[in-house]
């Protein structure tokens, strides 16, 4: 750890970070997010294997959106979801900083979204097997089997929207379902509703997700949302190739060529 409270005390102290975004020790062996803007504080933070959350999600919250010098911590996840949004132009104002872990565990410093973009390579995210055998099991699944799936998960949902909080990618200052004029999502919590906002949210995030799992994590009801984004993301692969995640890669739902196939135009 004494890397990396170095290399904390020093982004601190020359003014390239006002604000440190990290993870510090929470409750048991589990991990928070930290933030630190004090070099007197940089003891509190850590950064090992029990580190999870995509710390990434506070960049283009509006509390911290006025802060433009930052220092993240960022995980592979985040890195993914960092360089998608600086694809999307999210960072324009905003010099950033990442302390990363490279292989032995070392803190890294790299500075600027397109270094970390270098850095991050064509690097994915690897199913555990648990998540592999459900992907599995949905896909051996009929369509009405995966409806009925479906049906029975989704109205479990209690419409937290806990999923969307935790979604770096979810960034829109009024989300559609906040919106009652007119009202395109029903506010409680019923099947039809909870249908419209799942597959309003998939198809934001098609060719977007950058599969961080942050939203399945966040689900108080253990919804297996990623089966949703990781289906999406292997369609998607299947007609467009591989999912690189880099600063060039545009959205498929915004992005056309003359020659793309119509034959689904009937
Ligand atoms: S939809 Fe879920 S997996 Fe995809 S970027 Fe958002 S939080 Fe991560
Ligand atoms: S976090 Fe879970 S319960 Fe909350 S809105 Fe998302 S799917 Fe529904």
């Amino acid at each position: 750890m004494k890397r990396l409270h170095q290399i904390v005390s020093e982004l601190l102290a020359s003014g390239k970070a006002k604000l440190v975004i990290g993870y510090e020790k929470g409750t048991g062996e589990k991990r928070r997010p930290a933030f630190i803007s004090d070099a007197n504080e940089v003891e509190r933070l850590v950064f090992d294997s029990q580190c999870s959350h995509n710390l990434s999600v506070y960049l283009t919250k509006p509390e911290y959106k006025h802060v433009t010098e930052i220092a993240v911590f960022a995980t592979p996840q985040t890195m993914r979801a960092v360089v998608r949004l600086a694809g999307e132009n999210q960072f324009q104002d905003k010099k950033l900083s990442f302390i990363v872990m490279d292989q032995d565990q070392n803190a890294l410093l790299i500075e600027g979204a397109e270094v970390l973009a270098n850095h991050l390579g064509k690097e994915k995210i690897a199913l555990s097997s648990a998540q592999e055998e459900l992907l599995a099991k949905f896909e051996a699944m009929s369509r009405e089997e995966r409806f009925a799936y479906w049906k029975e998960q989704l109205s479990n949902c209690v419409k937290c929207y806990a999923c969307r909080a935790a979604c770096p990618m979810c960034y829109c200052t009024r989300c559609t379902v906040e919106v009652n004029q007119p009202q395109w999502i029903s506010v409680p919590s019923s099947l039809q509703g909870n249908f419209e906002y799942h597959i309003m949210r998939a198809m934001h995030m098609a060719g977007r997700c950058v599969d961080c799992g942050s939203c399945e994590a966040a689900c108080p009801l253990g919804l297996p949302l990623n089966i949703i984004t990781r289906r999406m993301i292997k369609d998607i692969e299947a007609s467009l190739g591989p999912d690189i995640v880099s600063m060039d890669t545009k959205s498929v739902l915004n992005t056309f060529q003359p020659n793309d196939k119509e034959n689904f135009i009937r």
